[in-house]
């Protein structure tokens, strides 16, 4: 089993260790068909990619498509959940210069109100401690990614319910109706083999990817062949794998 489009991949324009280029290079010597490059959206103070690369960005990548024939290159952004209505930090000035969007929870960003800070970044938190809070906090995380896929044109949800329990049930069944990929994200352990098995029951499609911030963790699998034979699901169904 291999990776064939490494879909999320991290630069030196957030937190990665290597460039566009050296990220580049190393799909090409690992014979990937394609990779995308997807830093961290806007409202992470130390991640996220500043508005003004993603001009540089996209032009770094289309030198490079121009280079090389044996790979495609795409530029996309994880952006950040950063509120309860499904808000995520992707604006238009910077979506013109994507191929498409990724979305994902992460934490230390600036929530999309002062309202989402109480009702949304905190709970979230507080959930892993309390476990009395874990039921109202999952129905709420799950109305948030089920609005984000009804606002926001997403191709996929990084490594979904890391961070932010969800129940997967229902997150599969919107993610099938909007035909938005969940992602096997051996890296954050989500989705796990039991995560798959119920998600498999709607028609969503899933990728896994490397989630790599160095050229040596590109098109790196980890655990997925493991838990995607643990959780039954045909390869078909995986849209970057080959045998
Ligand atoms: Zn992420
Ligand atoms: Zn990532």
């Amino acid at each position: 089993m291999k990776i064939t489009h490494d879909m999320h991949t991290h630069t030196t324009y957030s937190h990665g260790k290597n460039t566009i280029a050296e990220m580049v290079e190393q799909g090409r010597k690992i014979g990937l068909e394609a990779i995308t490059i997807s830093d961290h959206g806007r409202s992470h103070p130390v991640f996220g990619v500043r508005k003004k690369n993603f001009a540089k960005m996209r032009a770094e990548i289309d030198a490079l498509n121009q280079k090389y024939d044996d790979i495609d290159i795409y530029l996309s952004v994880e952006s950040n959940i950063i509120g309860a209505n499904g808000d995520i930090d992707i604006k238009e000035e910077e979506k013109k210069y994507c191929d498409w969007i990724s979305a994902g929870y992460h934490y230390g960003y600036f929530p999309a109100s002062i309202k989402d800070i109480f009702v949304f970044a905190l709970p979230n938190y507080a959930a892993r401690v309390l476990p009395f809070l874990r039921k109202a906090v999952v129905e709420m995380n799950t109305r948030t990614y089920i609005k984000m896929m009804e606002r926001y044109d997403i191709k996929l949800i990084t490594h979904p319910g890391d961070k932010m329990p969800i129940n997967i049930e229902a997150v599969a069944k919107a993610a099938a109706e909007h035909g938005v990929i969940l992602e096997i994200n051996p890296r954050h352990n989500h989705l796990n083999a039991e995560e798959i098995k119920i998600a498999m029951k709607y028609p969503v499609s899933f990728a896994i990817n490397s989630d790599a911030h160095s050229i040596a963790a590109l098109g790196d699998m980890r655990a997925a062949p493991e838990v995607v034979k643990a959780a039954g699901i045909p390869i078909t169904r995986i849209v970057n794998i080959t045998d």
